[in-house]
């Protein structure tokens, strides 16, 4: 029996491998324009370090992480996102202490035991995006901006921003209690997992992803509960939004699966996504950095789920596939030879080559893997070749063919490229 790729897991084949990297040179491009710099952190962490900083009452923490005891008996955590992982490495490295506005980017997998489907995987790739240092609602909307730029520069024209603010700690407080009273008739009505939401958190209960929403459509918002300082700084951020022109539609139930978040909270839905539509989702994290043992740093950020935004890119113009520029056929042995170096100073002039490497093969042969490779060019190199000093070269398209003196690298090099 052969073994498979483990349920919620999947290869990315090099055709597919295309795509995400055409979207992560755009995320790289993109990013830089805003002064962020990557950070690169270990798969995985102390558990602690996502119990603390996500919130013990979230999904993800409760029940999705994927956490065991290594052989000295820490308990290690496969990250199930990278805010808290980024937040840990810039207090162990004193980022802070350097600069008061750090701006870091990472790209990588993360893992949460989900139930699998369409766009939802358990091992699954995130790009994201962490501001430090500004409180200013300003700060919010340039990073939401950045986001619809990075989606239109992929061709993804037709998302949309959806904004919310879910206020301070303060403002959840009340907002928990009118929670509890809204719903206090009708706990019975609730799944099990949202039973436990409500005595813990409330608040969790709009995230369910089993329908107890509904009962909520008539109760309070967040919006409704706002404090003052919490509900100027929405405003800013709205009206910042308006004046760099990004459309944008207001939320009022949109809170997100991590606690950490607090005031602005966004998400980017794809428009042909069907249930799993969240491109991308962020918001702000002041007390997050306090939390795990840091200075008073203000955060904002956002992570992108690579997998969902490769399934909505548009189809590329071009050709589906890549080809070799050249097959280099050689036959006889001093051809070969030859041959062999020919392809290396090709490869050195930046071009995809193809070659036979097994000696002695016929002619006929090499001649059918380049056909079957799709290579642009074949150049065949022969004894007469040799002799004469020329290479015969093909071009497949239009099927021409012509000799070119063996000592003009560059000729040769400029008709492959051509
Ligand atoms: P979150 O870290 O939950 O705020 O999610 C941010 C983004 O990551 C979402 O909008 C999705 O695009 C993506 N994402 C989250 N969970 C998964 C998953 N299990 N599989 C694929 N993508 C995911």
């Amino acid at each position: 029996m052969t073994v498979q790729a483990v349920k919620g897991t999947r290869d990315i084949l090099p055709d597919e491998a295309r795509r995400w990297q055409r979207v992560e040179e755009m995320a790289r491009r993109q990013f830089r324009r805003y002064g962020f710099r990557e950070i690169r952190t270990p798969i995985f962490e102390s558990t602690e370090l996502f119990a603390r900083g996500i919130g013990e009452a979230t999904d993800i923490v409760s029940k999705e992480m994927y956490t065991f005891t290594d052989r000295g008996e820490r308990s290690l955590t496969l990250r199930p996102e990278n805010t808290a992982p980024v937040v840990r490495a810039a207090i162990e490295h004193h980022l802070f202490q350097r600069v008061d506005c750090e701006r870091l980017y990472y790209i990588g997998p993360m893992f949460r035991y989900e139930r699998p489907q369409k766009g939802r995987m358990r091992q699954f790739s995130q790009i994201g995006v962490e501001a430090f240092g500004s409180d200013a609602p300003a700060l919010d909307a340039e990073v939401m901006e950045m986001s619809m730029v990075f989606l239109e520069g992929l061709g993804i024209s037709a998302a949309t921003l959806a904004v919310n603010s879910v206020g301070c700690k303060e403002c959840r407080g009340v907002y928990r209690e009118k929670l509890r009273e809204a719903l206090a008739g009708r706990v019975g009505e609730l799944c099990v997992d949202c039973q436990r939401r409500y005595r813990e958190n409330p608040l969790r209960i709009l995230d369910c992803k089993v329908g107890c929403r509904r009962l909520l459509a008539h109760a309070p918002t967040l919006l409704d509960t706002l404090d003052a300082p919490c509900r100027e700084h929405f405003e800013q951020v709205r009206g910042t939004l308006d004046l760099l022109q990004v459309p944008y539609q207001l939320d009022p139930h949109l809170v997100r699966g991590l606690d950490y978040y607090m005031r602005t909270t966004f998400e980017v839905l794809g428009a042909s996504l069907g249930a799993q539509d969240a491109l991308l989702g962020g918001g702000r994290y002041d007390g997050l950095v306090e939390e795990l043992g840091g200075p008073a740093v203000p955060g904002f950020g956002f992570a992108c789920g690579l997998d969902r935004l490769v399934l909505s890119l548009p189809e590329p113009s071009g050709p589906s596939r890549e080809v070799p520029d050249v097959f280099v056929a050689a036959l006889g042995d001093a051809a070969w030879e030859r041959a062999l170096l020919l392809v290396r100073d090709l490869r050195r002039r930046d071009l995809w080559v193809e070659w036979e490497p097994a000696r002695g093969k016929a002619l006929k042969s090499q001649a059918r893997k380049a056909d079957r490779l799709g290579a642009r060019h074949t150049l065949f190199l022969g004894d007469e070749e040799l002799r004469r000093g020329f290479w015969t070269l093909k071009t497949m398209e239009g099927g021409s063919q012509r000799e070119i003196p063996s000592a003009d690298l560059e000729g040769l090099v400029k008709e492959l490229v051509g």
